[in-house]
C-alpha cells in the first residue's frame, strides 16, 4: 500500500470534558497517515484514479472542528470513519490527534491519541432452508448493502443443496459473498444477526430449519476463537456449500490456517485433487 502523510497540521478546535475546553477552545495537532493505491493514479496521472490529498486533510480538519467530542479517542475514531466513507479510494487510515495545551499541571509536550482504522475484506456463508429461500437469500444481501460500514463486492451463484447435519428438513439454498466492512468481526457477527432476526429466523434445533444463516467464513487473515466467534469458521473444508462458492469467487484465496486455496480445498473434499 502507497501512504500520503501529513505531519503535525495545527487548528483550533473545542474538543474536551471540561466546560472551559468546549467553550474557549485550544490548539490541536493532527497528523494522518492514508493508504491508498496510488499506482493507478501514478500511471495515468488522471485525476480520477487520485485522492486529493488538500481535499482529504480539509475534510478532516472541517469535521473536527465542527463536531465538539469530549475525548480525543471519539474525535479520531468518528473522523477516521467519516474519511474513509467520504473517500472510497482510501483504504485505511492511521490519525495522530494531539492537546499541545490539554489542562495537565506537568512538563509535556503534548498528549494524544494514535489510531489505526481501515476497510477489512470478509467472506459471509448465506444459507436458507425454509420459506421463500431466495428472497431471504436477498434480502440479507440489500441489507447489508444498505449498511454504509459494509460494501458488497462479489456475490456466487446460489445453489441448491441437501440438508447438512442429519436433521429431517427441506433441502439448502447456499451462496457466499464477498464485502468489505468497517465493522470488527464481532460487530459484525452482531449486525449479521440483526439480518437473521429480521428474516424471522427462530433458533431451535442446531442445524435445524431456518430462514437464514449468515455465517463469517473469514475476515482477513484473522485467527481468533472465543465463545462467540471463531475465524475463519470453523468447518469450511468440510463442507462443499461453502467450498464451492467460494471457489467460484476467491478460487485463490487462501485459508490462514489450513495455508491452501479454496479452489484446493474444494477439489479435496470431492476427491478430485492430485
Ligand atoms: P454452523 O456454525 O456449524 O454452521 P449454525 O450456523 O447452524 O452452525 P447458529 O445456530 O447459526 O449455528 O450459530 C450459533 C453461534 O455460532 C452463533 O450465535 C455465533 O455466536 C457462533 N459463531 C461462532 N463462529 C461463528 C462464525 N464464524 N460465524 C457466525 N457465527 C459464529
Ligand atoms: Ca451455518
Ligand atoms: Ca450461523
Amino acid at each position: 500500500m502507497d501512504q500520503i502523510r501529513i505531519d503535525d497540521l495545527r487548528f483550533f478546535a473545542h474538543h474536551g470534558v471540561f466546560d472551559f475546553e468546549t467553550e474557549q477552545g485550544q490548539n490541536f495537532v493532527l497528523s494522518v497517515v492514508m493508504e491508498t493505491d496510488t499506482r493507478r493514479a501514478g500511471k495515468t496521472d488522471a485525476l480520477e484514479d487520485s485522492t486529493s490529498y488538500a481535499d482529504a486533510v480539509e475534510f478532516l480538519v472541517s469535521f473536527l472542528t465542527e463536531h465538539t467530542f469530549k475525548l480525543l479517542e471519539a474525535a479520531a475514531e468518528q473522523a477516521a470513519q467519516a474519511l474513509l466513507l467520504r473517500y472510497p479510494l482510501i483504504r485505511a487510515v492511521e490519525l495522530e490527534l494531539r492537546k499541545p495545551e490539554a489542562p495537565i499541571k506537568l512538563d509535556f509536550e503534548s498528549v494524544g491519541v494514535r489510531i489505526r482504522r481501515g476497510w477489512h475484506t470478509a467472506y459471509i456463508a448465506l444459507g436458507s432452508n425454509l420459506g421463500d429461500k431466495q428472497s431471504y437469500i436477498q434480502s440479507a444481501l440489500d441489507g447489508m448493502a444498505e449498511n454504509k460500514l459494509i460494501r458488497v463486492k462479489k456475490t456466487s451463484t446460489l445453489i441448491t443443496t441437501a440438508p447438512y447435519g442429519g436433521v429431517e428438513q427441506d433441502e439448502f439454498l447456499n451462496g457466499v459473498c464477498q464485502i468489505e466492512t468497517l465493522y470488527t468481526p464481532e460487530e459484525l457477527l452482531d449486525f449479521l444477526h440483526l439480518l437473521e432476526q429480521a428474516a424471522h429466523r427462530e433458533r431451535k434445533v442446531h442445524w435445524g430449519p431456518r430462514t437464514l444463516d449468515l455465517d463469517i467464513l473469514l475476515y482477513d487473515n484473522i485467527i481468533m476463537s472465543t465463545d462467540r466467534l471463531t475465524i475463519p469458521h470453523i468447518d469450511i473444508q468440510h463442507r462443499d456449500f461453502v467450498l464451492a462458492p467460494m471457489a467460484e469467487i476467491a478460487p485463490y484465496v487462501e485459508h490462514p490456517v489450513l495455508h491452501k486455496p479454496m479452489l484446493q480445498l474444494w477439489k479435496e473434499l470431492e476427491g478430485t485433487w492430485s
